[in-house]
């Protein structure tokens, strides 16, 4: 069972397939950044898939595939078939900007991607343009549409509560989503990289509390096992999950690691604590070396984040580790 040191069980692991994207989200990555992973060091699928069966032996569930924008990794709809094929692995899920969606979301469907989550900060044009730097507004609706018409289990809309974040544009989505039969889920910015730091902190607490009140909403449950809380109405058209790491963290309850493009392996979102698995694959590690490994790194998973407490602990950007 994959276990760390404070009992706590990892059944999900996010897989990074890529560090670029075709987007500048100003919380996430530096206009100019340039600073990418040599493709020599990116994890090939063959990598990929050896040492995620052997997470999914030891007891992994559920991967999510992210980036960078994933979908800008090529030919993967082909890595999404041999994960969805791992004995173990019953939820595959993607994270995506959505500009390239409308192209693959049928492919990814058909691949074994289940659920998908899209990250859509406005449906103002001139508000995404400012907060992505490209007008993507129309491409990302388009994505949308086709992927409600893919067939995916859940589709979850990711919207980053940022500083001038209005009531208008927040009820603007909550209806929006429940129209289409979308889940939105707002998500406190947490300070990763100097773009994170710098894109200022809203508090999710009173926009929930607002919220609540305004489209008279209860709490509810939504699956996704991920470590959002979330208020439903009663007849479910609205359902809206905050994810609070800054105004309410949830590291005692934290089921994840978090594999980047290179190999590393993360054992914490707001810590720097991660261990190579890059130099083992490419040294001809065996599958118990490999599961020895992981084991190990496990419990080195540090207990909590202190976002709050060291704001500035975290050098790497949120594009580089998925989110
Ligand atoms: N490109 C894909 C996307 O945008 O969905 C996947 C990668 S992105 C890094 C994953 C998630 O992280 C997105 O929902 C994005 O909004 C969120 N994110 C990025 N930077 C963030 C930050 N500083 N604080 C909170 N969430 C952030
Ligand atoms: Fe790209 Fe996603 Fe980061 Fe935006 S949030 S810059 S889309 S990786």
């Amino acid at each position: 069972m994959l276990q760390d040191g404070f009992g706590r069980r990892i059944d999900y692991l996010r897989l990074s397939v890529t560090d670029r994207c075709d987007l500048r989200c100003s919380y996430c990555m530096p206009k100019h950044f340039k600073d990418f992973e040599e493709p020599a060091h990116w994890l090939s699928f063959d990598e990929i898939e050896r040492l995620l069966s052997v997470f999914a032996r030891l007891g992994l569930k559920r991967i999510r595939l992210t980036g960078g924008e994933p979908l800008l990794r090529k030919d993967l709809p082909e890595l999404v078939r041999r994960l969805a094929a791992l004995p173990g692995i019953d939820d595959l899920s993607l994270s995506t900007n959505g500009t390239q969606l409308a192209k693959h979301a049928a492919r990814l469907r058909q691949a074994g991607v289940s659920r998908l989550n899209v990250s859509l900060d406005s449906l103002d044009r001139d508000t995404l343009h400012r907060l992505t730097g490209r007008d993507v507004l129309a491409q990302v609706l388009a994505g949308l549409e086709a992927a409600r018409g893919a067939g995916f289990r859940a589709i979850k809309i990711n919207m980053v509560a940022t500083t001038g974040l209005s009531e208008r544009d927040v009820d603007a989505m909550v209806a929006f989503c429940a129209d289409r039969g979308f889940v939105l889920r707002l998500i406190e910015t947490m300070p990763l990289g100097e773009a994170g730091r710098s894109a200022g902190f809203v508090d999710l607490q009173p926009i929930r509390a607002r919220l609540r009140e305004r489209f008279g909403l209860v709490d509810g449950v939504v699956p996704g096992g991920g470590p959002a809380r979330y208020l439903v109405s009663p007849d479910r058209r609205v359902q809206i999950g905050f994810i609070t790491p800054i105004s309410q963290h949830f590291c005692a309850t934290c089921n994840r690691v978090r594999l980047s493009v290179d190999g590393r392996l993360h054992l914490c979102l707001g810590q720097e604590t991660a261990v190579d698995f890059r130099s083992l694959l490419r040294g001809g590690a065996s599958q118990a070396q490999l599961a020895e490994h992981i084991g190990q790194a496990l419990l080195r998973r540090p207990e909590r984040h202190e976002f709050r407490e060291r704001p500035g602990r975290t050098v790497r950007i949120m594009s580089s580790i998925g989110g």
